[in-house]
């Protein structure tokens, strides 16, 4: 007999700069809230930010959070399905690419199995994870450093991320 799957709250954040990115992250959000077991709860605004590593176009960013009944392998395996259903195409490690889904936080987990790292390992240094992520879960702690989202984004220097407008027409998810 099956018990009742407990709900977690997990943060997740979405990135790209090849094709329409702004359609392709709001579609890809959508995606994932009509996955079984995972309701999108939050939404950040959409951030324009430059890219770090080899010359490549400007990234959009975003992050939400979501509830889900799903453990986090299989939160990440559904994440990585509906990046490659998003026709992404790689270009090296800190290539371009259509769109990348990064599992951020699941509840105050710690989890470090092959193939699956929460905390994510480079959220806590990464403007463009960051301030997407204080406009959502600001005084959340990182479950590793205990320092809230708005501690760990205090002492870095913010350059090149810039909040859009709201997207423009037409949206296929509401926007806040
Ligand atoms: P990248 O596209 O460079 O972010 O790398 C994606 C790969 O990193 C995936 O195949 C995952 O198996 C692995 N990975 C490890 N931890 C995470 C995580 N927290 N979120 C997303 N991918 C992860």
């Amino acid at each position: 007999m099956g018990g009742i799957a407990e709900t977690v709250t997990a943060a997740i954040a979405l990135g790209g700069n090849l094709g329409d990115s702004e359609r392709i992250l709001v579609a890809a959000i959508q995606a994932i809230d009509r996955e079984m077991g995972i309701a999108v709860v939050e939404k950040s605004h959409l951030y324009k930010t430059a890219p770090i590593g080899p010359p490549q176009p400007d990234y959009l960013n975003a992050c939400i959070l979501v509830k889900t009944t799903l453990v986090p392998r299989t939160l990440l395996q559904r994440l990585l399905t509906i990046e490659h259903q998003f026709g992404r195409v790689r270009q090296g490690r800190w290539g371009a690419r259509s769109l990348d889904l990064d599992l951020l936080l699941f509840g105050d987990q710690i989890i470090d199995i092959p193939g699956l790292t929460v905390p994510h390992p480079r959220l806590h240094e990464r403007p463009f994870v960051l301030v997407p992520l204080m406009d959502i879960i600001p005084g959340w702690p990182h479950p590793i450093f205990g320092k809230t989202i708005a501690q760990l984004l205090a002492p870095l220097t913010i350059s090149g991320v810039e909040r859009l407008a709201q997207p423009s027409s037409p949206p296929i998810l509401q926007w806040h």
